[in-house]
């Protein structure tokens, strides 16, 4: 039987700021739409960074001292692998600090953000290439097996 699995795909430095361990990881995404899924959710990292993102205090204090390692073009593959728990609007005054936003900056508008909570985050020994995608995506079926053999069977069933 095969995991109902998706992938979302973030720049860096936010899905540095996701894979890491360190205390104050970031586990809220925050998007301008949401999504029924729940449970694995595979955090792809695209090629382009987000240079701006830098100068956040959050990532800031969370990547030093190895900044220097995120400010390299992303690898465009799959660096972790995620629980998504739970999802919810923004809360008017502020919810899931220090990560979650209030609002969303679109394309097009601005709009209340989406927060997309993960738990049990596991960065990969072995970074699996796929192609990314807008919003939450269904990733090949290689791909997902290569992400799931690396770890432990519990995450997957
Ligand atoms: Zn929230």
């Amino acid at each position: 039987m095969t995991a109902d699995v998706r992938a979302i795909t973030i720049r860096r430095p936010w899905s540095s700021c996701i894979a890491s361990n360190q205390p104050g990881a970031k586990r809220v995404e925050n998007r301008g739409a949401g999504t029924s899924h729940r449970g694995i959710l595979l955090i792809h990292e695209g090629k382009t960074v987000d240079v701006d993102a830098f100068a956040d205090r959050r990532v800031a204090d969370l990547l030093t001292p190895h900044r220097d390692a995120h400010e390299q073009p992303g690898v465009g593959a799959v660096i972790a692998v995620a629980q998504l728990t739970d999802v919810h609007y923004a809360a008017g005054g502020g919810c899931c600090a220090p990560w979650g936003e209030i609002w969303h900056h679109g394309p097009k508008s601005v709009v209340r953000a989406v927060h997309l909570v993960l738990a049990d985050v596991r960065p990969l020994p072995r970074p699996v290439p796929a192609r990314g995608a807008l919003g939450l995506w269904t990733p090949p079926e290689d791909v997902t097996a290569q992400v799931l053999w690396q770890i432990p069977k519990q995450v997957a069933r």
